[in-house]
């Protein structure tokens, strides 16, 4: 039996009564890339804070490889390789990425014999090694003030690296950046995955479908559930966690966000007009005032997974009925803007899915253009 990098006991923490972590459980496995998602407040930081030491449990133990935290103070959990990255970088701005690098390695003086564990062949063990794994090979000489706030990320995530933590821990690390810089810094967490632990807190749901293996969702400080990117999205419990308990949008509306965001991704190009179409749609089809329209909007907006593959989410629409909305947002999606080769492909294929009679095919894309010419 192999021990767990980390495992979690029953752990509650409590400020003044209130509970932000409510007792618990949870473990890794050694070389695990572990997300973790819930809505704000569900205990996420805390939860980091307490494998830190910067909080210690009121009740339970937290062990970092067989390890009882409780009886370390932070700096010395840092020292037994567990490196944290903050939201804001904290880099030296007037330094260069390489000096930067250089003095997060020579805080730990054998650092050049454990920088990767199992290291890679194409890594090399030096500090030209980390720039070209962040990246940043090509920048590594100008002041660190000059790099995007993306480059400021992998530099950080890189002088983290650089003190040959055997577990990572990663909180927000897209928040602000553009979709190049989120998609990079998937890859690069991906990459450090290979001789790593990594745990990642994160909001970006497209992020957490490009990067994550198991994901962990927590709410009101415990865990809710636990699965794969599919499993965890479809679970009522945490749709109705993350929508609130005023609405009541089923397992089958949220499939038709899916199908409708796959629909819009059909290109690669999910232009503003089309989510415009989808939020609008839903949001209005769903919830009865504005408030709630505009709360839901919000929800929705986080949701838009990117392209689930049709035959995973066709198979689950039941009814002729949700088959039939299904077919009319669709259409209204690709319609949204002018319908290209591969949102054709993309909708024929549905169509040849949904099995609807022809007839009323035409009567619901007949429906839908009226739909879209009125809110134009
Ligand atoms: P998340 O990161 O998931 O948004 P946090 O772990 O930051 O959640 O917070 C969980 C809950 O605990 C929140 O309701 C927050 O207000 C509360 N909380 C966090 N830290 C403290 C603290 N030091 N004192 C009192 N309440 C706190
Ligand atoms: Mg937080």
């Amino acid at each position: 039996m192999s021990t767990k990098v980390l495992d979690i006991q029953d752990v509650t923490v409590s400020f003044d009564g209130f509970k932000a972590i409510n007792h618990l459980n949870f473990s890794m496995d050694e070389g695990e890339l572990r997300v973790i998602i819930g809505p704000n407040g569900a205990g996420k930081t805390t939860f980091l804070d307490v494998i830190t030491g910067k909080t210690k449990p009121t009740e339970g133990a937290a062990y970092f490889k067989g390890q009882d935290l409780r009886k370390f103070k932070e700096h010395e959990i840092s020292r037994l390789g567990i490196g944290r990255k903050f939201q804001t970088p904290r880099v030296y701005l007037n330094l260069t990425p390489r000096e930067n690098l250089d003095l997060s390695c020579n805080r730990d003086k054998n650092v050049f014999a454990t920088l990767f564990k199992k290291a890679p062949p194409a890594e090399k063990r030096t500090v030209s090694g980390l720039l070209e794994t962040i990246g940043l090979d090509h920048k590594a000489d100008i002041p660190a003030a000059l790099l995007s706030h993306g480059e400021k990320q992998w530099l950080e995530i890189g002088m983290l690296v650089a003190q040959s933590p055997d577990l990572l821990l990663v909180d927000e690390p897209v928040a602000g950046l553009t979709d190049e810089e989120t998609e990079q810094t998937g890859n690069l967490l991906m990459s450090l995955a290979e001789s790593h632990s990594i745990v990642v807190i994160e909001h970006d749901m497209e992020f957490v479908r490009q990067i994550a293996r198991q994901v962990t969702v927590l709410h009101q400080g415990s865990v809710l559930c636990e699965g794969t990117m599919d499993e965890v999205q479809n679970d009522p419990k945490v749709i109705e966690v993350y929508l609130g308990k005023e609405t009541t949008l089923t397992p089958e509306q949220m499939l038709l966000l899916r199908i409708a965001a796959t629909m819009a991704w059909a290109d690669d190009n999910f232009a503003d007009v089309q989510q415009e179409v989808i939020l609008d749609r839903l949001s209005r089809r769903f919830a009865h005032n504005p408030d709630e329209q505009a709360s839901l909007r919000d929800d929705l907006k986080d949701l838009l997974a990117k392209e689930i593959p049709l035959e995973e989410l066709v198979p689950q629409l039941t009814t002729p009925a949700q088959r039939e909305e299904a077919l009319m947002l669709s259409y209204e999606v690709i319609s949204a803007n002018q319908i290209n080769q591969s949102e054709a492909v993309v909708y024929q294929k549905l169509l040849t899915m949904l099995n609807l009679p022809p007839d009323t095919v035409s009567r619901l894309e007949a429906a839908a253009r009226e739909a879209l010419a009125a809110s134009n």
